[in-house]
């Protein structure tokens, strides 16, 4: 009877491993160092669209983003790492409704994907943001409601899109922009360094770091500035051209035009 137990136990052990994408809640994890802002650069993310639904901020059309939007609020360690998934906290959408525009403006999903939760489920974007990071943020937030204010708050404070067309530097499908450059427009601004993030020769992210009460700090990763995760000297901003004819066919109606 015992072994018997002990393989129905090894048997949902491996199916709860196998599982797919399953993020791992981590409870022993300690308390993080430092916050990254982490903002996309739809010009560069919308490139990889390939069909659309409604949720897609890139399908937008003429209303699509064209500033960074927000990737996520992540605590990060000084040691480069960071914790994740740290307690069970089921998104609820309904905790944050009173966002909506806020959210929907600056931290859309520029994609038809649905991202795994912590406990192996699918849900949304924001969802996925909320319980891979957010639950890592105490004791700074200990709610969905004050961890999304807050991170549209800074985000909407330290404009970085704004930064760099006033250093001249606005999306382009021709120009190349000197990466330091870039930088150093965002460290006369915000007197830190950012981490800058590239995919192909452009920009795809910029991360701007704050200590727990929200004072800009410099990222960790800035000081690999030779390296700057895979950008090279020279990178482009590119502009967000709409999908094709052909691509379009495949959108899903929105909410209203189903109506
Ligand atoms: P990637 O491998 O595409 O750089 O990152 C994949 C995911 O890992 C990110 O979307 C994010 O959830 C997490 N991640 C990557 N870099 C960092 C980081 O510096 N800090 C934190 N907290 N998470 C990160
Ligand atoms: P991360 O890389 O933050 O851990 O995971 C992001 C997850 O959310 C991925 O599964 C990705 O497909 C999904 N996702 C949905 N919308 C977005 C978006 O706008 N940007 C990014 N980076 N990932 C998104």
């Amino acid at each position: 009877m015992a072994s018997r137990i002990c393989l129905l136990l090894l048997v949902a052990f491996l199916a709860g491993a196998f599982a797919g994408d399953v993020i791992e809640v981590n409870k022993s994890q300690r308390e993080f160092d430092y916050f990254a802002l982490s903002l996309q650069w739809p010009g560069t993310y919308c490139r990889g669209t390939r069909h659309c639904c409604s949720k897609n901020a890139c399908c937008r059309g003429s209303d699509a983003p064209t500033q960074f939007t927000i990737h996520g609020l992540w605590p990060d360690y000084n040691d480069g790492s960071w914790p994740s998934c740290c307690y069970r906290s089921d998104f609820n959408e309904k905790e944050i409704s009173t966002l909506m525009d806020g959210l929907e403006k600056y931290w859309p999903s520029l994609s038809c994907g649905s991202p795994s939760s912590c406990n192996g489920g699918k849900g949304s974007f924001w969802g996925h943001e909320w319980e891979k990071h957010g639950t890592c943020s105490s004791p700074v937030f200990h709610d969905e409601y004050n961890y999304f204010l807050t991170t549209l708050n800074i985000y909407l404070k330290y404009n970085v899109t704004d930064v760099l067309y006033q250093a001249g530097y606005v999306a382009s499908n021709s120009e190349k922009y000197p990466l330091g450059g870039i930088v150093t427009a965002i460290q006369n601004a915000f007197h830190i360094t950012p981490e800058v993030v590239c995919k192909k020769g452009a920009i795809d992210e910029i991360r701007i770091c704050f200590y727990k009460d929200f004072k800009p700090r410099d990222c960790v990763g800035s000081k690999e500035l030779t390296s700057r995760k895979s950008c090279p000297q020279y990178v482009s901003l590119p502009e967000y051209t709409p999908l094709d004819g052909e691509a379009m066919v495949l959108k899903m109606p929105t909410e209203r035009e189903g109506l």
